[in-house]
């Protein structure tokens, strides 16, 4: 089996997986790496050894944890669990439809890895996670996986994915991601006590995104700083792409500011409601054209893969700065932004104030902590970009090298507990339970 890539050569789906899986009758299932070698729970395992050997994405990963799932949805559990060193795995869960077992993985490695990026530059005491439920094919989309008809299964899935965390014994923490809703983080807080990001009426801290699209605003007033001198936004053309849960308080923040706005939005309901409410911004017909806004400064607020070799061409802005997570198409894609002199203030330094919302909920939930750890946004971004400016280097990569060193540094009073929590796990015979609840194969 060794040297084979089945999963990426004959197109491996999630349904796959699971029959494989179940023909082994596995339930659970991990994937370790350890002293310079991937480890497997069932010799099943090999294609996925396989594939993290071949991948950009594999970066000495922890664990991945899975486990098979046939009560709601018939689908893959999946933990991703990068680096423990400065604390536990921490990162949101996804709900998300994949074409394939391969992107799937892929996904959960580079998030995780993100995430461990992201905690460790935010001097969070957290590591790197994620978890994903992958959708699978007979349900039509995430969106439509909300209507009420599935309400009664969906609760099931996500008990059934809060009993997942659980049983992984605090390694990873979860919280709210893409396709997932603060109701179904109420379902998974009642199955364990790894869960954050939860309701305020739990003694959680709600709704981050005004936290997040003031950080985002504090990190462009750094970074315009950085290229002008000043970090007056008055008159400076922003083109905002999305104006959702972020997206909009951003726009009030930049009109506040004396921006003047240009707003690609994908849905005309949202379309309108901007448009009635300022009425100097030019809110585009078509939110593609984005991309060519003749602007300053582009905020991507919507989705990740925004910039590409494709839409960088199309960029005429100075600086790059906004919400959404993994905007690089590729790690490269950086590269192409330097040469073409546009300032990128990474991703996950200016969009971090959600997950540092969601870490004060540990110590006792205190919202002047999170606004002062968000001011402190503007000083980061300044070290950040003058790092890069320095070594004359990306300042993606800048951002990386920083954050990978404040990784590696030992949690200062749990020392590397999630590895402990992994060998335990193992000695425990984690992978040979069944899942409570689940029907005897
Ligand atoms: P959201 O779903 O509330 O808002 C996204 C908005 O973008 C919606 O209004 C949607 O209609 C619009 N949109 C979708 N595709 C578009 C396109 N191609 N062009 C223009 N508009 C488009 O999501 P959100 O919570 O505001 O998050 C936005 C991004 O920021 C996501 O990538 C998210 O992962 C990231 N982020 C959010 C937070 C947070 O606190 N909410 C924290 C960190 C990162």
């Amino acid at each position: 089996m060794a040297g084979e890539d089945r999963i990426t050569e004959e197109k491996w789906s999630v349904t796959d997986f699971g029959a494989l899986l179940d023909r082994a009758n596995i339930w659970r299932a991990y994937v370790l790496y350890e002293n310079g070698e991937i480890r497997l729970s069932h010799e099943e395992l090999a294609p996925v050894r396989s594939f993290f050997e071949r991948s950009r994405d594999f970066a000495q990963h922890e664990a991945v944890f899975f486990e098979r799932e046939r009560r709601g949805l018939n689908t893959i559990f999946t933990a991703f669990v990068h680096d423990t060193r400065r604390g536990l795995a921490q990162g949101g869960l996804r709900l998300w439809k994949y074409e394939s077992m391969a992107d799937l993985l892929s996904d959960g490695l580079r998030l995780s890895q993100g995430m461990t990026r992201k905690n460790a530059l935010a001097d969070l005491h957290w590591g790197g996670g994620k978890g994903i439920i992958a959708l699978p094919p007979n349900v039509p989309s995430v969106e439509g996986y909300k209507d009420a008809v599935f309400a009664e299964e969906r609760k099931r899935l996500f008990e059934a994915y809060g009993r997942f965390v659980a049983s992984l014994g605090g390694v990873y923490y979860t919280a709210e991601d893409m396709g997932t809703v603060t109701t179904d983080m109420n379902v998974l807080l009642a199955n364990n006590r790894f869960t954050t990001c939860v309701a305020k009426d739990r003694g959680g801290s709600g709704n981050p995104s005004a936290h997040t699209a003031w950080g985002v605003f504090k990190s462009m007033q750094a970074a315009w700083q950085h290229l002008h001198g000043t970090d007056d936004l008055k008159g400076v053309r922003v083109a905002v792409q999305g104006a959702g849960n972020v997206g909009a308080p951003l726009i009030e923040y930049l009109h506040r500011a004396g921006a003047t706005l240009i707003i690609g939005e994908f849905a005309p309901s949202i379309r309108e409601q901007v448009r009635a409410r300022y009425r100097d911004a030019d809110v585009l017909d078509d939110h593609e054209q984005i991309f060519d806004a003749e602007a300053e400064i582009f905020a991507p607020c919507a989705r990740g893969n925004v910039l590409n070799p494709g839409t960088i061409a199309r960029l005429r802005v100075q600086l790059v700065c906004g919400a959404a997570n993994n905007q690089l198409g590729e790690p490269h894609d950086a590269e192409l932004l330097h040469d073409q002199n546009i300032l990128y203030v990474p991703d996950y330094l200016c969009n971090r104030t959600g997950i540092m919302n969601c870490a004060d909920e540990w110590a006792g939930y205190l919202e002047e902590d999170v606004a002062l750890a968000t001011e402190r946004l503007y000083t980061d971004t300044e070290r950040v970009l003058r790092q890069a400016q320095e070594r004359g280097i990306s300042t993606a990569r800048a951002a990386d090298d920083m954050a990978d060193a404040a990784a590696a540094e030992l949690h200062p009073m749990l020392g590397h507990r999630g590895r402990r929590i992994i060998e335990h796990l193992v000695r425990s015979g984690w992978s040979t339970q069944q899942p409570a609840g689940e029907p005897k194969p």
